[in-house]
């Protein structure tokens, strides 16, 4: 027997469960039995496999295999430290893809789907992978369906099936038996499977099955959790670094040649060019951008904006404009009812008069058109709650003794909720609250002065229509009140919302949040546009925008007809004037995330509910809010505001500018520092010198001082200067001719005293030439990190700022030391002892290329 023949009682009984609930010694039981409510993942690769990982590069095997080769030859001590360093370096990088595994993993649990369930006689919100069968879950519009399950009780439920089924209209839901037992899946109305959106309505539901025996469980495939995540950035660099390799080769070769030509053995030669390929070539590069992604993914998580893919935070930082809900995301949410306009009279909150029969039927409505309670709920109803309780009314006594017969929920759209209730008397009436423009025509009578009732006439619809104005001048958000007597009970449809008598305009407050005027005007500095989107009328939302600082002299404020009426081109003509959309429906947000993108401009839209998905997913960068945003638009969007708060937007694009910058500026470090290193190899080779590094030099100053001092430069602090800079291109390729131009120049400058150095040593003999040019190199690179982090001098960027920068300069430095003072090391590294003044000298010529750059920088951005 399937389960949507059976009654809900069989139901129960074969899930051993209640309506009110598992209980949680219960739920314990299950999840030991059917494990968590998820698709298995396909195994991650184990500490092992990824430490092996790290020498699938042919270099590293080739120069493995020449260390080898060396051992067997009589030069085991440095042949061993070869392979020593190598195992070292597979240590870093396993270690590196081990971070930026670990949180990648935490990211996904942050944005990983809630779902409400009953236990215990209790709603809760609990993460989706906790449920299991037997479990009695909530399910309603925006929802994401959590598991499969058969519904117990309905109100008017649309799921889209579409992933499960093909089929993209929704499907209307009951909670009734069904005759048949050959369903298809489309067919079975009274069940709802995983991973289905519900669009409409609410249910109450039994989990029937869950994780991998879902519907959606068996057809879907092993989830690669290691799904490919790189980034525009790592592709455009992984295409340079295979032409930057090809070169180095090629170099690499060309020395090989030179050395064999000046009489080294083949074996030396090919050691000390591997060496040089392997330290020159940039193989911490996309490491280093994954751990420096994921180290500010995380911390942006704890500033409340979890991203859920690395590439999105390089898209924060091109972002260019950023179009906001008004409600909850650029004001606090908190109404608070400040005006009520009745009885043909506009005063404040406090003076409708309980014992007047119309003002205590406006209470009432307050009470019965409405689902919030005074704590949880649509804050816009809440207000109204609140208001009733200063007027001693208990909304819980009120809604006991009046019965509610049918009910048109509120949407976006409509702008509307209308509700009959059966009152005390016996007598039907109907409630309808909602915004101004959908009632204006609505209205057959309304109450005079005197409480009487009359026909409506133009006169007063000018009169309310006034007033409406004024009270959205103020920045109040209107909420317009109708009523009318039906003389039988029936099931509601927009239809019935007609023939009213008008009965109060209120005015409710929603105070711009503190943060929304500095955030609009970081934006304003940084280049970006703010634009504020919302379903409010449209002086309102001006007002507010003014006040914020979003709205300018000359801007434009429209409103969704009126958008609806442009063309394309035309709103393409003038998107960038207009700072305001009010009264707009989900649809009205694609096309103007469509007009800008049109004008080449990056995109940030803001979104909550079921019907901004699409445009979330069309947005550059779609932003869902964590508190009051649907599953469904969580699901869309590429980042998620903890605290739905746009002031946490404007941060995450600081950070995105950020990181972009701060991994151009590794980039730099790690071409310029092996630039030099390249150089100085080419030109003692050239000039028939001694050889100049080394292969255990040159793998040393590979471990040392590339992954250090570049994590360190990728992780520089925020700077605030950042907001003066304009949106980045995203098409800009990072090596501008620009760019790299200065670094070749950097390698240049180095390499120059690094040959100083050499020459320096060769007085004395090859083996101190060779000491004094690696330790020369060495604290070069290390002195030179210094320079990359940020484009002002380091004293105006904050020398102390960066503490990893100060520790990966200590530790790189202590160690350069140790290896010039213990003797021992000496024959592995190919070094000998130095004097004093020698340690002078390599300091100087160290530092000079970094006081020069400094000095440059303090000149430039003076
Ligand atoms: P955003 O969050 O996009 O800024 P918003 O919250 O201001 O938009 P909606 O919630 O769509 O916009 O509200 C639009 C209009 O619908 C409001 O101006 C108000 O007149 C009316 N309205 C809002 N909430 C309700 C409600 N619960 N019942 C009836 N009407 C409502």
């Amino acid at each position: 027997m399937k389960h949507f023949t059976k009654s809900k009682k069989q139901l129960f009984e074969e899930f051993e469960t209640v309506s009110t609930g598992l209980t949680d010694e219960e739920v314990e039981k299950r999840r030991k039995k059917y494990g968590e409510n998820k698709f298995i993942e396909k195994e991650k690769d184990g500490l092992i496999k990824i430490f092996f990982y790290q020498f699938k590069d042919s270099l590293v095997i080739i120069l493995l295999v020449a260390a080898i080769i060396s051992f067997f030859s009589g030069n085991e001590e440095s042949s061993f430290v070869i392979v020593l360093v190598l195992i070292l370096n597979s240590i870093l990088g396993a270690y590196q893809t081990i971070k930026a595994q670990k949180s990648l993993d935490s990211l996904k649990k942050m944005s990983s789907p809630k779902c409400k369930v009953i236990r215990e006689h209790e709603q809760l919100e609990v993460d989706s992978s906790e449920l299991v069968p037997g479990d009695i879950v909530i399910i309603e519009a925006g929802d994401i369906v959590p598991a499969d399950g058969r519904i117990i009780e309905n109100f008017s439920l649309l799921v889209n099936e579409n992933s499960l089924t093909g089929e993209s209209n929704s499907i209307e839901k009951t909670d009734e038996i069904l005759q048949y037992e050959d369903l298809a899946l489309g067919d079975q109305v009274n069940m709802v499977f995983s991973g289905s959106l519900v669009n409409y309505g609410r249910a109450k539901i039994l989990i029937t099955e869950t994780g991998m025996s879902t519907e959606l469980g068996k057809i879907a495939t092993l989830l690669d959790q290691t799904e490919e995540n790189v980034t525009p950035l790592q592709k455009s660099l992984d295409i340079f670094g295979k032409r930057l390799t090809l070169a180095i080769v090629i170099l690499c070769i060309f020395i090989f040649g030179i050395y064999v030509y000046h009489g080294n053995t083949v074996l030396d030669s090919l050691l000390l060019a591997v060496a040089l390929a392997v330290a020159a070539i940039p193989e911490s590069l996309n490491p280093i951008i994954t751990i420096v992604l994921s180290l500010e993914t995380e911390k942006l998580a704890k500033e409340n904006a979890i991203v859920k893919e690395l590439k999105s935070i390089e898209a924060l930082g091109s972002i260019s404009v950023i179009c906001s809900d008004k409600t909850g995301t650029l004001t606090q949410n908190k109404m608070t009812v400040k005006k009520i306009f009745i009885n043909g009279k506009l005063d404040d909150e406090y003076s409708l008069n309980i014992n007047k029969k119309i003002d205590k039927l406006l209470l009432d409505s307050f009470i019965l058109c409405t689902d919030a309670t005074d704590t949880i709920g649509d804050p816009t109803e809440t207000a109204l709650i609140h208001l009733t309780q200063k007027y001693d009314m208990s909304f819980r006594d009120e809604r006991k003794d009046s019965k509610r017969i049918s009910e048109i929920p509120f949407d976006s759209v409509r702008k509307l909720m209308t509700v009959l209730y059966e009152d005390k008397k016996g007598k039907y009436i109907i409630f309808t609250k909602g915004a101004f423009d959908s009632l204006i025509t609505k209205f057959k009578y309304f109450i005079d002065e005197n409480g009487d009732i009359q026909n409506i006439n133009e006169e007063f619809i000018k009169k309310i229509e006034k007033v409406n104005n004024d009270l959205a001048e103020e920045g109040l958000r209107v909420l317009t009140f109708a009523y009318k007597y039906m003389d039988e009970p029936k099931d509601l449809t927009t239809q019935d919302e007609d023939s009213y008598i008008f009965h109060a305009l209120v005015g409710m407050i929603d105070p711009p949040r503190e943060e929304s005027k500095v955030a609009v005007q970081e934006c304003i500095r940084g280049g970006i546009k703010p634009v504020m989107i919302t379903g409010d009328h449209k002086i309102t939302a001006r007002t507010i925008a003014k006040n914020i600082g979003i709205f300018k002299d000359g801007d434009m404020a429209i409103e969704g007809v009126e958008l609806e009426k442009m063309s394309d081109e035309e709103l393409e003509n003038s998107v960038e004037k207009i700072s305001v959309y009010a009264r707009v429906s989900p649809e009205h947000k694609i096309r103007i995330v469509n007009a800008w993108q049109k004008l080449g401009k990056i995109c940030a839209m803001t979104g909550d509910g079921v019907n901004d998905a699409p445009a979330l997913k069309k947005a550059n960068i779609g932003i869902a809010m964590g508190i009051t945003g649907t599953e469904v638009s969580k699901n869309a969007a590429s980042m998620i505001l903890a605290d739905d708060n746009f002031s946490t937007i404007v941060k995450a694009i600081i950070t995105g500018r950020n990181v972009y910058r701060n991994i151009k500026n590794a980039i730099g470090f790690l071409l310029s520092g092996n630039t030099a290193a390249i150089l100085a190899v080419l030109y003692s080779s050239l000039a028939n010198l001694p050889v100049i590094f080394s292969p255990v030099q040159l793998l040393f100053i590979n471990l040392l001082t590339d992954s250090l001092p570049s994590i360190a430069v990728g992780v520089e602090p925020k700077n605030e200067d950042i907001l003066d800079e304009k949106p980045r291109d995203p098409n800009e390729a990072i090596l501008t001719k620009r760019f790299s131009s200065k670094l070749l120049i950097e390698g240049v400058l180095i390499a120059i005293f690094i040959i100083i150095a050499f020459y320096i040593g060769l007085k004395d003999s090859a083996l101190k030439g060779s000491t004094m040019a690696f330790a020369t190199l060495c604290l070069a690179r290390l002195f030179h990190g210094i320079d990359y982090r940020g484009q002002r001098n380091i004293f105006a960027i904050g020398f102390f700022k960066n503490k990893f920068s100060l520790i990966a300069f200590g530790v790189g430095f202590a160690l350069l030391n140790l290896v010039l003072l213990i003797p021992s090391l000496y024959k592995i590294f190919g070094i000998t002892r130095i004097e004093a003044v020698n340690f002078l000298q390599i300091y100087i010529l160290s530092l000079i290329p970094t006081i020069l750059i400094q000095i440059y920088k303090a000149i430039k951005y003076r």
